[in-house]
């Protein structure tokens, strides 16, 4: 379904991603891992058309997607839950759902079935969903995030970092939806610094180290691989926590707290 093929990204003078290759296969969930750094949102970003690429290709059932707006992106399938959720903090849930099928826009029966689908899946947004989305704890801020991805209906569903600053239950919860929505069928490439538990629900994976692809296989290997365990996974049967801790405190600086 997706194709990446040596991808080069810039900021200015700092080379981001050195020829990064991917693929998504239709029905597929495949991680992609890495520590602070280490280019995965550059990956997302240049993969949906907020960055251009300077050099490589990207291929989405069969066409070529790198060059285009985000908003077409959007529109030929792809749909993204940004890291940090970045909902519509002053729109309700019902508001902030229907702008997620703003690519539908002229079908108003198929947002409200879409939105009553999403009640489904999160019982607890139908419960919230005249209250303002800033005003929703994290975990629901993410259910909304992951919904009003859904909202456009996409071929590929693309999560950055689902699980960041959320309380282990939570991230349970968020993790089995993210299992059910792939045993429904959806494609999913799932960002995650919680290596263990990606590679326990995905398919395949990627290892990204400094813009490069360091390791790629399927994740019962990944799991077992010893620099993969000794890097990413800390001590085996525990989830990684160094990454997280270390993230928590670089998001804490930048919001200044
Ligand atoms: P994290 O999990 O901490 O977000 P990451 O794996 O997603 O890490 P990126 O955020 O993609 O990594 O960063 C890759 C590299 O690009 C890093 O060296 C980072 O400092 C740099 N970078 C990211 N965004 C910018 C930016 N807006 N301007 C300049 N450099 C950037």
């Amino acid at each position: 379904m997706l194709t990446v093929s040596d991808i080069h990204t810039y900021y200015g003078n700092i080379h981001a991603l050195k020829g990064i290759s991917l693929q998504v296969r239709s029905g597929e969930m495949v991680a992609l891992i890495g520590a602070n750094g280490a280019g995965k949102s550059t990956l997302v970003h240049t993969i949906c058309g907020l960055i251009r690429p300077e050099k490589g290709t990207i291929m989405f059932q069969g066409a070529a997607i790198h060059g285009l707006l985000p908003e077409s992106i959007v529109e030929r399938g792809i749909a993204v839950v940004p890291e940090g959720r970045h909902v519509f903090s002053t729109l309700s849930v019902e508001v902030n759902l229907q702008m997620g099928g703003f690519v539908h826009r002229r079908n108003s029966s198929q947002i409200q079935e879409d939105i009553h689908w999403m009640f489904d899946i999160f019982p607890i947004l139908r419960q919230r969903r005249l209250q303002l989305a800033g005003t929703l704890s994290g975990g629901e801020q993410q259910m909304l995030a992951i919904s009003r991805a859904l909202m456009s209906r996409p071929q590929l569903l693309i999560l950055d970092e689902p699980s960041m600053g959320l309380a282990p239950l939570v991230i349970k919860e968020i993790f089995r939806i993210i299992l059910d929505l792939k045993e429904k069928g959806k494609t999913i490439l799932l960002i995650e610094q919680n290596a263990r538990a990606a590679l326990q629900i995905a398919d395949r994976g990627y290892v990204l180290e400094t813009g490069r692809v360091a390791l790629e296989g399927e994740s019962a290997m990944l799991l077992e691989h010893k620099d993969v365990q000794r890097a990413y996974l800390g001590q085996k049967g525990h989830l990684s926590t160094v990454p997280f801790a270390a993230k928590a405190q670089k998001r804490q600086r930048s919001c200044g707290g």
